[in-house]
């Protein structure tokens, strides 16, 4: 080993999903939306002037912050953006998880979780769902450094109520508490209206899912001034400069057609509901999901070999190893015509699969 190479940091990465390129396939795998961007976004973009990317971009990103108060209802020093929700997470990581009694997050979950607490050197503890994945409140009220859950949760797409979050709150008054709300447009009470009560909660959402913005990397929390002002201190001493100048335009373009938004959501949820249906009839099993995905299993079929089954067929979806997920598929919702593709196949798959069985091959 030379020198040198005791240097150099180990960490174990997050592995994001595939982002296969293609014309014919069917992307499943990485819950973007099927949907393209408002229509104000593609305007903006082609208006754009480049000669602005001399210069750069505002540091504060006012201009969405501000859009993004005024839609929320709350005070431009309570709204802080960053590059997806994922950048805002980190930030959000190394500013309050701060103490020595370790965080807490459910076991099964956002993967990158337990990646920030490892890069960060944050103690942790992961919390078991129960036995239908669900995250009980009262697993949250012991002693901890802090509390991070997505609401929906990924990848099983189960909601908690508001009071549910109100409850892991009320028993975690000393610590900061995260709610990652990456799925909360497609069906679920966003605790938003818990921040009058509670200047320890912080609320982040993305613009990657409900708002088809996944490539522009857009992500924000919503918090007290108070944790704002310290989570943008954490900011300017890392990068001044993290939204970019078309993020900044296009962003404020997408928060502004609130028809629009509400439509593609009202199709997705609408597609979901019908995939349910599908799917039961199929015979798969899966948590009642809130999200813009399914977390699916099948008695008969082996996950794994129906995800390279679907792959083979330019249907991609995500597969997660390890206990207690091996068995399940999770399926972003996509189009009307993409699902009946994917049903079309999953018929064929399960015929031709219950005949093996039968025969023993
Ligand atoms: C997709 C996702 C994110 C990150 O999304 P960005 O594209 O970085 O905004 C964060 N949390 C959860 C639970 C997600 O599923």
């Amino acid at each position: 080993m030379k020198g040198w190479e005791k240097n150099i940091r180990r960490v174990v990465p997050y592995v994001p999903g595939d982002q296969p390129a293609g014309e014919r396939l069917i992307k499943l795998n990485t819950n973007e939306n099927p949907y393209p961007p408002a229509p104000g976004v593609k305007r903006a973009l082609k208006e754009m002037d480049y000669d602005r990317l001399r210069k750069y971009p505002d540091p504060a990103s006012l201009a969405l912050t501000d859009c993004l108060a005024a839609y929320y209802g709350v005070e431009k020093d309570q709204v802080f953006v960053g590059v997806g929700s994922d950048d805002v997470l980190a930030m959000a990581f190394l500013t309050f998880f701060n103490s020595e009694k370790p965080i807490l997050f459910p076991d099964i979950s956002y993967s990158f979780y337990k990646v920030w607490a490892e890069l960060f050197e944050i103690p942790y503890e992961m919390v078991a769902l129960d036995e239908g994945f669900h995250i009980l409140p009262k697993d949250y009220y012991r002693e901890n450094g802090g509390v991070i859950f997505p609401n929906p949760n990924a990848p099983t797409g189960l909601l908690l109520g508001l009071e549910q979050v109100e409850d892991i709150l009320q028993h975690n008054q000393d610590v900061i508490v995260i709610v990652d709300e990456a799925y909360i447009d497609f069906g679920g009470r966003s605790a938003l209206s818990l921040l009058d009560r509670y200047e320890n909660l912080l609320v982040v959402q993305t613009f990657s899912k409900a708002r088809s913005m996944a490539g522009m990397r857009i992500g924000f929390a919503v918090g007290s001034p108070r944790l704002i002002r310290a989570i943008n201190d954490v900011k300017y001493s890392y990068n001044s400069y993290t939204m970019n100048m078309p993020s900044l335009i296009l962003g404020v373009e997408a928060v502004r057609d609130e028809a629009y938004f509400k439509e593609t959501v009202g199709k997705i949820v609408k597609t979901r509901e019908r995939a349910k249906e599908r799917l039961g009839q199929l015979g798969f099993t899966f948590p009642d999901s809130m999200a813009n995905f399914i977390f699916a299993k099948h008695e008969k079929a082996a996950a794994v070999r129906l995800f390279e089954a679907l792959k083979e067929r330019q249907i991609y979806v995500r597969y997660f190893a390890g206990p207690r997920l091996e068995n399940y598929l999770r399926i972003t919702i996509g189009t009307d015509e993409e699902m009946e593709e994917l049903y079309r196949f999953l018929e064929g798959y399960l015929e031709e699969d219950g005949w093996k069985a039968q025969k023993n091959i």
